[in-house]
């Protein structure tokens, strides 16, 4: 169960967490997974309207229990940051604000044919560590130049820090801030609870948080 009281709580904590490592305009995306739509609720109520997902069932759940429609709907504004398969992309393609997780052509192509032009980042596999997502960090030109083809609007580019140690993750996000400048993209979503500090410090601008906001994930 979700106390609304206390994710406003850790929200406020979080926003004061960002201000000390300097990113006090970074853009909080508040990652539900795991959660049921009591969560979700929660964060727009705390201030939190972007909501990220891993799993396109569960971001389709959530938003039939809310009584959320496709498109229009202002809040929340569905982030998607997991794996994707083709075949799931038409169903969640009305949802989705920010597809956050585009690691390969195919997916791109998928996308701009049931949400034509699109808002993406290209997930790049900076940690190296592989499955997880993410495409090899010497693909990602390439890749953002297809998405652009295919007449998506990439926004930036996105990363998974490697684990371990909150300090392992800064080599990979240090890179990716480096490929998004080279190649002109503002936005740079890194960083979860664990690394957040090292992220702002090499230049996020959107962190994906759940562990601060929700608690321990029940399973
Ligand atoms: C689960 C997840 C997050 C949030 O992780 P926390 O450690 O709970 O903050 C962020 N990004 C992605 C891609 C995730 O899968």
């Amino acid at each position: 169960m979700i106390d609304a009281a206390e994710v406003a709580e850790r929200a406020g904590a979080l926003r004061e967490r960002l201000a000390r490592a300097g990113g006090d305009r970074v853009k909080v995306v508040a990652v539900t997974k795991g959660f049921g739509p009591d969560a979700v609720a929660a964060a727009v109520e705390a201030g939190l309207a972007d909501v990220g997902e891993n799993y396109a069932q569960e971001l389709l759940a959530k938003a039939n229990e809310l009584g959320i429609a496709p498109i229009d709907a202002q809040q929340p504004r569905w982030h998607f940051i997991g794996r994707l398969q083709r075949n799931k992309v038409r169903k969640i393609a009305g949802h989705v604000h920010l597809w956050q997780s585009v690691d390969r052509p195919e997916l791109a192509t998928e996308i701009a044919r049931w949400a034509p032009d699109a808002r993406v980042l290209v997930q790049v596999d900076t940690a190296g560590v592989g499955g997880r997502g993410g495409c090899p960090p010497e693909e990602a030109a390439g890749l953002v130049d297809r998405c652009r083809e295919a007449g998506l609007a990439v926004a930036g580019l996105m990363a998974v820090g490697a684990p371990g140690p909150p300090e392992h993750a800064r080599p990979g996000f240090r890179l990716l801030a480096s490929q998004a400048a080279d190649l002109g993209l503002a936005e740079l979503s890194m960083g979860m609870t664990a690394d957040i500090e090292v992220a702002v410090e090499e230049g996020a601008t959107m962190v994906r948080i759940g562990t601060a906001l929700f608690g321990p994930r029940p399973h």
